[in-house]
């Protein structure tokens, strides 16, 4: 172990493997799999939670007319292509990984098992969550918190695509949106920030589970936040 932290988990929204648009870019997954395998060979356990904008978002298809079950279903198959792509590129660095997925299919994933999880994290393993929480309605975001609690994790890492924090507002729209160093779990609430949902932030806030939210475009931001540099915006009590 290098950094602060024993355990991370590492949130990795879907629009990070597209490297911005659909589907999977993999000079981006391979980049993010050097990051993490660097940390993984410096003794820092590392488990991570997949999300899936890059193909669907339930609510989207639901925009679009879908029932929104089925296209959060949709959602969360797309997770798990994301899971695939990341195991590769990770594999191909020399770490041992293994897909846990929250709807079961075998010939790719173990099922959800955190006990079991624990073990591979214990050896060095990077454990990569799939297909979400299994359930409509929910984000992989409140899954990465849920999951960092579950297992044991020392800090809640949100890794993001075109954006290295969090803002007042969305820096891509408004020129007047202001970085956050530090937030409250309540101002964050408060103030209604969408950077992350607000089911995620008050499971951390009611667990006391320590979040950074950085960005990824910086090719070192994963091994800086891993080894407890302050970059991003850190939430607390
Ligand atoms: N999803 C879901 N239940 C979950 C997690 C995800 O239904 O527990 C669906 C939902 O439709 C969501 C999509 O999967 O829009 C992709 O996940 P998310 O939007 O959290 O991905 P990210 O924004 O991180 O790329």
């Amino acid at each position: 172990m290098t950094g602060p932290y024993a355990r991370v988990m590492l949130k990795l929204s879907g629009e990070v493997f597209g490297g911005g648009s659909v589907g999977v870019d993999p000079i981006v997954v391979h980049g993010v799999a050097t990051q993490i395998a660097e940390v993984v060979k410096a003794g820092t356990q590392v488990a991570v939670v997949v999300g899936g904008g890059n193909f669907f978002r339930g609510a989207e298809l639901q925009q679009g007319g879908m029932d929104r079950d089925r296209a959060d279903y949709m959602g969360m198959l797309g997770t798990v292509m994301n899971c695939l792509a990341l195991q590769d590129f990770l594999e191909k660095e020399g770490v041992q990984t293994r897909v846990q997925t929250a709807i079961a299919m075998g010939q790719i994933a173990e099922p959800y098992i955190p006990r079991r999880a624990e073990r591979h994290l214990e050896k060095g393993r990077v454990v990569i969550f799939g297909a979400g929480s299994g359930m409509p309605y929910f984000s992989t975001d409140t899954v990465a918190a849920q999951r960092a609690l579950e297992v044991g994790a020392d800090v809640l890492l949100m890794g993001k695509q075109g954006v290295d924090g969090v803002y007042s507002a969305d820096p891509k729209r408004d020129p007047s949106a202001v970085k956050f160093d530090e937030l409250t779990y309540d101002d964050f609430l408060l103030k209604d920030l969408k950077v992350a949902d607000a089911t995620a932030i008050s499971m951390a806030r009611d667990n006391k589970l320590a979040m950074v939210f950085f960005g990824l475009d910086n090719p070192g931001s994963i091994v800086a936040v891993v080894s407890g540099e302050k970059i991003g915006t850190t939430v607390h009590a």
